[in-house]
């Protein structure tokens, strides 16, 4: 490709939209463009890194024994009738009419869609198992669209659904998407993790996230290699402290604390720290409230929360008037001190002696409270995040927190759909058995964001090679001043796009600080300056993006070093 007809515009400032340095970096590189809130254009520029990520699934996914097919990104509401999940899914499905006012969505996954199909195409056990994929378009109406095509509402999917007669063969089916799922993102270059995750919307019992490593990433992962663990923050549970709880030192007293409103400004007013005091949430239950109790430097997971019974799901805090009606005190000052509501206590709390916590009088607080004296012995349960350091469930080894991007998603989604739906296959003894499902999701588009949040330094992105639009860039100096620079130019361009590598000619009439601030800011692996200086010694400039220096090389050398 020749750079004088590509179009690229590369921007010098950083839009100001743009919050993470990959959003800002495939804006200024010219990969995409904004065209509403969530709604992303592919410039060409960027469109040829998202076939790189396409190929590479599709290639891996044909080789696990995957199915492609293409559904229709409009859906009808009567099949999320049939499901159930029309009335379930809330907000983020864009729901629509048409002239004779049916009502359809546009597909935010495509679980229902599938499961029609499979109902209606397979009949038999002899035809399991099947996978089915896709590529397409998936919309999703996201509350908080940020990060560019990280969390846009537009967004492209490989999306993969797996049918079997028995548990067992899903389990297989699963364990052959986990290992294509490893494959691509090794073959993409990434650094990532498998952890196990919520099966949260979709419902169904396993599942896992591979999560793409980068510090900006929205999910928390806690691992621990020593246990070869990891889980999604959301799910990795936490156990009850082991060991005896220090005896009470301290007599129980009452302290004004007027304003006092987070647990900083407790620990600031009454000189504690937030170990040694508790928080009191209190949530909507499914028969009046419910006190969620942990440890103040904890935070609640709602995850977890919501499972518990008498908790309304999906977790939501209760308004301050129904907690003044049912405590007689502001949020800031509660406590499990003569709670009235049914309450829960995190397992990390019944460690606590001489704590401090909410007297349930608003601007009052309690130090010195201990449980055996003035409250009850508590009934722990898992109610927080983990942090670091907390004991791994194996119990080999503590936690580590690093933070990812969810790039991929595997479940077992078992028989939710295929039972609602009568998606049924005849069973070896003649029977109707209901077919086992899994489902599997990439996140094409936001590999491409993911893979820059691991992949760029302060003049740029770096492509790991797998991912780059170009696999070189040359940068002819005065081509069109000097004739033996626009030959030698030429030259290499032919040869080097004959031997199949994707080249790119900076053959533009600009400054050379111009195309080198281009070639460096869109990322391309290899860069080969052609100039009348090194070309009188038979030479040209070599330089990797990963490297700080350029090398002066044979042409041979610069041949063989690009394989040709
Ligand atoms: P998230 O937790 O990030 O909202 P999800 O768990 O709801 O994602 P899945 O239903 O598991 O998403 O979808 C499969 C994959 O699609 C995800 O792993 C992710 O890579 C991608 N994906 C989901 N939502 C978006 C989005 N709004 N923008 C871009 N990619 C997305
Ligand atoms: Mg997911």
């Amino acid at each position: 490709m020749r750079l004088s007809e590509f179009a690229l515009t590369t921007l010098k400032e950083v839009p100001a939209e743009a919050e993470i340095v990959s959003h800002k970096l495939m804006l200024r590189a010219g990969l995409i463009r904004r065209l509403s809130s969530g709604l992303f254009t592919w410039m060409p520029l960027g469109l040829r890194v998202l076939r790189k990520v396409e190929a590479v699934v599709r290639e891996e996914m044909n080789r696990a024994g995957a199915l492609e097919l293409l559904m229709p990104a409009v859906q009808p509401s009567e099949l999320w009738v049939e499901s159930g999940r029309w009335d379930q899914y809330g907000p983020l499905l864009l729901r629509m009419h048409d002239r004779n006012d049916r009502e359809y969505c546009f597909g935010p996954t495509h679980e229902e869609v599938i499961t029609d199909v499979a109902r209606r195409e397979l009949r038999s056990y002899k035809q399991l198992p099947v996978n089915y994929y896709q590529i397409q378009t998936k919309f999703r109406d996201e509350i908080r669209p940020r990060f560019g095509v990280m969390r846009s509402r537009e967004f492209i999917m490989k999306d993969a659904y797996s049918f079997d007669i028995d548990q067992e063969g899903l389990q297989k089916s699963y364990d052959r998407m986990h290992d294509a799922y490893t494959r691509i993102f090794e073959r993409l270059g990434l650094k990532f993790r498998v952890v196990d995750a919520d099966s949260g919307e979709i419902g169904g019992s396993r599942s896992q996230e591979f999560h793409v490593l980068a510090d900006s990433g929205e999910d928390a992962i806690a691992y621990c290699d020593a246990d070869h663990y990891a889980s999604n923050v959301e799910t990795a549970a936490t156990s009850r402290p082991d060991g005896e709880r220090a005896a009470a030192t301290a007599e129980r007293e009452k302290f004004p604390t007027p304003g006092v409103k987070t647990i900083q400004d407790l620990c600031d007013l009454l000189g504690v720290t937030a170990e040694q005091t508790v928080k009191t949430l209190v949530v909507d239950g499914t028969d009046g409230p419910v006190a969620l109790v942990i440890r103040g430097d904890h935070e609640l997971n709602a995850v977890k929360a919501q499972k518990l019974d008498g908790v309304a799901s999906p977790l939501t805090m209760a308004d301050t008037g129904t907690i003044i009606k049912a405590l007689g005190a502001e949020p800031g000052s509660l406590g499990p001190v003569g709670m009235t509501l049914p309450v829960y206590f995190d397992h990390a709390v019944a460690a606590l002696s001489d704590f401090t916590c909410g007297a349930n009088e608003t601007g009052f607080h309690y130090k010195g409270v201990n449980f055996g004296r003035d409250l009850d012995e508590p009934q722990t349960v898992d109610l927080r995040n983990a942090v670091a350091g907390d004991p791994t469930p194996g119990g080999k080894g503590t936690l580590s927190i690093a933070r990812g991007i969810e790039v991929g998603h595997i479940f077992q989604l078992g028989s939710k759909y295929s039972e609602a739906m009568k998606a049924t296959v005849q069973a070896p003894d003649g029977s109707n058995a209901v077919m086992e499902m899994g489902c599997y999701g990439i996140g094409i588009t936001r590999i491409v964001g993911a893979a820059i949040e691991q992949n760029h330094d302060d003049n740029g992105i770096v492509w790991p090679g797998p991912l780059a639009p170009f696999d070189v860039v040359l940068v002819p100096i005065n081509m069109h001043r000097s004739e033996a620079v626009c030959e030698a130019a030429e030259a290499l361009y032919a040869e080097l796009s004959e031997a199949g590598l994707e080249v790119l000619l900076d053959d533009r009439d600009a400054r050379p600080g111009v195309k080198f601030a281009d070639a460096e800011l869109i990322g391309i692996p290899h860069r080969v300056v052609i100039g009348e200086r090194s070309l009188a010694k038979g030479e040209l400039e070599y330089r990797h993006r990963r490297d700080s220096e350029s090398r002066d090389l044979k042409r041979e050398e610069v041949l063989e070093l690009l394989k040709v």
